[in-house]
């Protein structure tokens, strides 16, 4: 699959009419997590109380599910901000109208991962787990400083384990095509 063009909608742009698709919201009613979305009423509670929405000008979940209320479907997937959910829980708890709200922001970041918008930090994150072990690539750099003061080499990450725990997980084997390599066995 090709990647989508990066760039995201802000959700300030104006609304163009063919950017609707009035069946995304039923979609979502079929997917566990995102069910109950409809009863969404648009409170804020889950956006007040969200801890990352305090220090971010533009995560705010409320406004992710009133786009996907609307149908606004390449603008939820394509949103940067869907990423930053840390996945607390806190807007699940208090929701007034049991919308799951975490789980919604998985079923939008699943979809995303399916359409093909991955941002590049999660494909890199994925090429260096299966490469080395390790999230990062941690650089020459740090590991000699670490030697010139007298700290342990750190352990050597082991690659297949790694590989070994994520077969199957869909979400590697999308951030391994979309960064233009193959999938390794362990994810076909
Ligand atoms: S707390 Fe619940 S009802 Fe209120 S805006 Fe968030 S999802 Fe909608
Ligand atoms: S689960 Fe995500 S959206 Fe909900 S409060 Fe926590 S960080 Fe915010």
């Amino acid at each position: 699959m090709t990647e989508p063009a990066a760039t995201t909608v802000s959700s300030k742009e104006p609304i163009k009419a063919s950017e609707l698709d009035p069946k995304f919201k039923y979609q979502l009613l079929k997917m566990h997590g995102s069910e109950k979305i409809l009863k969404c009423f648009q409170c804020g509670t889950c956006t007040s109380d969200c801890p990352v929405a305090r220090y971010s000008d533009s995560y705010r979940p409320r406004t992710l599910i009133h786009m996907a209320q609307l149908g606004l479907k390449d603008r939820v997937l394509k949103s940067d901000t869907l990423w930053l959910c840390a996945a607390c829980f806190t807007c699940t708890d208090r929701c007034p109208q049991d919308v799951e709200v975490a789980s919604v922001i998985r079923v939008f970041r699943n979809l995303a991962v399916e359409n093909g918008c991955i941002p590049q930090v999660f494909k890199d994150q994925t090429a260096s787990l299966l490469e080395s072990g390790y999230a990062y690539k941690i650089p020459e750099l740090r590991i000699k400083k670490r030697e010139s003061q007298g700290l342990p080499p750190l352990p050597k990450g082991n690659a297949e384990n790694v590989k070994k725990t994520l077969k199957g997980v869909k979400f590697i084997s999308n951030a391994q095509k979309q960064a233009g390599g193959q999938p390794t066995n362990a994810q076909q």
